[in-house]
């Protein structure tokens, strides 16, 4: 069993939001079919095009056009994944720390959504990007301090995802 069979679908963060808003196409890539494939393209800085996350081709647990996926996917091996491949770490231990991750992830998806931020097809960064700047609900008792426990999720989440996934 590789490392990607042992991980990914009991993982998905590279392809829900939580570890990147969008993918960059490249040079390589077809854009007129990525869109058959159902895929929304947007310009990114100028030239580049690109899709948003969370991905319409993910299910959840996995990739629905893995044999078709855009070069830049293809290419990514979060940290785990290198050091597992690598036998630097065991596929449980990494099991480990994407459970944990996941879990941080659903706390703050969770904390969104009780801020009003319930839109799930926009990217994480994104969803608390708006729900921190939106005007704050003075009626709503507990929304200062949902706010502070927001801010200090999506920090821990961070830590972990650098360490753990993008190093
Ligand atoms: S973040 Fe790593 S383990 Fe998770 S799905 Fe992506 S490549 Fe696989
Ligand atoms: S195309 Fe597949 S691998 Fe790439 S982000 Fe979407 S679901 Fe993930």
């Amino acid at each position: 069993m590789t490392g990607i069979d042992q991980l990914c679908p009991n993982c998905g963060l590279c392809c829900d939001s939580t570890l990147f808003a969008d993918v960059e196409l490249q040079r390589s890539d077809d854009p007129a079919q990525l869109k058959k494939l159902g895929f929304k393209l947007f310009k990114k800085g100028g030239t580049k095009q690109a899709f948003s996350q969370p991905c319409a081709c993910f299910d959840g647990k996995l990739c629905q056009i893995y044999a078709e996926r855009p070069k830049r996917c293809r290419a990514f091996d979060c940290g785990l994944l290198k050091r597992v491949n690598a036998g630097e770490m065991t596929a449980n231990a990494a099991l480990k720390k994407i459970i944990d991750a996941k879990q941080r992830a659903e706390k703050v998806r969770g904390l969104l959504r009780s801020l009003g931020q319930k839109t799930e097809t926009l990217p994480l960064t994104q969803r608390y990007g708006d729900a921190m700047s939106a005007p704050i609900d003075f009626s709503k008792p507990d929304e200062a301090e949902q706010r502070g426990e927001l801010m200090l999720a999506v920090h821990e989440l961070m830590q972990r995802l650098e360490r753990d996934f993008l190093r």
